[in-house]
């Protein structure tokens, strides 16, 4: 695999790989070795080379003896002369770093889009081209694809099933490190490696930022974790968590479904949605504000609801708030929607006097993704300054995760905390007993006897002895 930045100075590439354009260094591999060079390195351009030597006896000995392929695969493969998932091994380990994103002496740089190439001359690629482009595409890079002929001598023989892949793209490489570290495996024919629980969670972290939003989220997130067990399906429970468009991933495909009928059940982003609109509608509230409005799913729901006369969507995230947008077509709106509907960006832990005015505030899945010494600040904005007379809470229960296959952390990579029942009903008093409000608790998803819902939910209301 190369990888070439034309920024100039180019070579900085070196600072952002830390591995220096004027060495060659190797690393050991438990299949073999990889090697880090630079086949050019100008000012104009610079190109940095990991080339890997799979040593075929050390791979065969490295499967272990419970593999379960100890057929003649084990000993005529094409590790050693194709781009396979052992490539994204490697490139994750000698590039740890970087991947990363950290760079103390050039972190600007690793923080920035900068243009960048990367080829990778024999890819073997499970639905060939097509694949290929429906995977890098949608993450903005320039795709060029060449089929490889089997024998250049025997033309009649037709394709084989490698690909020469070129991306070009303007983008942070620590991204571009971290989709391909996701994708070679995803493209490669068999992924080399036993699955362990903690898959899950490197999936998710390698896919921090840009897994959920892609359009073949569920492709990517079934061939990377494998057929058969639960991995799959623990990840896009996961991925759906984040408030993107995985949902309908969620509904088991036929071969599921013929195993574990039971199992058919509504997504808990649905669910969620479902609960809330509830409790907005049973509240009576004509106007309502979605307070860390994400992507804007939920913002799409209140829109299609005539009950709600004036509704509007706020996040941090300028890029959450273009595919609400999108979501929402707010361009194509005819004018009187488009007076119904606002979206705008804020923060939370601010003090905004666009939040005020609205009778119900939703923060759905948000207080939990701010930090435990913001939490003040937020509680202030929300019940004391903007101060709707409801407020509707919905965060997951840390106690549930024990149901999620595969879940050693929190839910989500950018969570900073998951609280109990318990302590939910904690913050909940303590809010009531500040800001003169009252509160109702709910779960949203099954109710497990033993751990309770997978989400909780608060209803707040201005007390009517409040001091307004
Ligand atoms: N409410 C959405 C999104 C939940 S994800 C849903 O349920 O689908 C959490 C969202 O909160 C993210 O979009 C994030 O950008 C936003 N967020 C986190 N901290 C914030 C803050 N301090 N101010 C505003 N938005 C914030």
């Amino acid at each position: 695999m190369t990888v070439t930045t034309t920024h100039q100075p180019a070579t900085d590439l070196g600072y952002l790989l830390h591995k220096h354009p004027d060495r060659v260094q190797q690393f050991s591999q438990s299949f073999g070795t990889a090697t880090v060079l630079y086949p050019e390195a100008t000012p104009e351009r610079c190109t940095a080379a990991l080339l890997l030597e799979v040593d075929p006896v050390r791979l065969a000995r490295s499967r272990g003896r419970k593999s379960p392929d100890f057929s003649l695969g084990q000993y005529v493969n094409d590790r050693s002369y194709a781009a396979s998932s052992l490539l994204g091994v490697a490139m994750a380990d000698v590039f740890s770093t970087a991947r990363a994103g950290r760079c103390a002496s050039r972190q600007e740089l690793a923080d920035s889009a900068i243009p960048l190439e990367i080829a990778l001359p024999v890819l073997p690629c499970r639905g060939g081209e097509d694949v290929a482009r429906r995977l890098f595409e949608p993450l903005g890079w320039l795709v060029e694809v060449e089929t490889i002929a089997l024998d250049d001598g025997f033309p009649e023989w037709g394709d084989s099933r490698y690909l020469r892949l070129r991306l070009s793209g303007l983008t942070r490489l620590s991204d571009a490190l971290s989709q391909l570290h996701v994708l070679l495996p995803v493209l490669d024919e068999s992924k080399h490696y036993w699955q362990g629980p903690d898959e899950v969670d490197k999936l998710l972290r390698s896919g921090e930022g840009w897994l959920a939003t892609h359009p073949e989220a569920t492709l990517i997130t079934r061939r990377y974790l494998g057929r058969g067990g639960g991995l799959a399906r623990a990840a896009l429970a996961r991925l759906a968590e984040l408030g993107d468009d995985v949902e309908e991933a969620l509904e088991p495909k036929a071969e599921e479904e013929a195993l574990q009928p039971e199992e058919r059940r509504v997504p808990l982003n649905t669910a969620r949605h479902d609960a809330v609109l509830a409790a907005l509608l049973e509240l009576g509230a004509g106007s309502v504000i979605d307070l860390g409005c994400g992507p804007g799913q939920f913002l799409d729901r209140l829109v299609r609801t005539p009950a709600f006369t004036r509704v509007s969507g706020c996040d941090v995230s300028t890029r959450s708030l273009q595919l609400a947008a999108r979501r929402l077509r707010l361009e194509r709106m005819s004018e009187r929607q488009a007076e119904r509907v606002t979206l705008f960006q804020g923060a939370l832990t601010y003090e905004d006097a666009r939040f005020a005015g609205y009778d119900a505030a939703v923060l759905m899945e948000v207080v939990e993704h701010v930090d435990p010494p913001r939490l003040a600040a937020l509680e202030r904005v929300v019940f004391s300054a903007a101060r709707p007379a409801a407020v509707v809470v919905t965060t997951p229960n840390a106690e549930y995760n024990v149901r999620y296959e595969g879940l050693t952390g929190m839910r989500h990579p950018d969570h900073r905390f998951e609280w109990t029942r318990a302590e939910f009903a904690g913050w909940a008093e303590t809010v009531c007993d500040a800001h003169g409000y009252t509160v109702v608790l709910r779960g949203i998803g099954e109710d497990d006897p033993e751990v309770g819902s997978p989400t909780q939910m608060a209803i707040f209301t201005r007390g009517e002895t409040s001091d307004d």
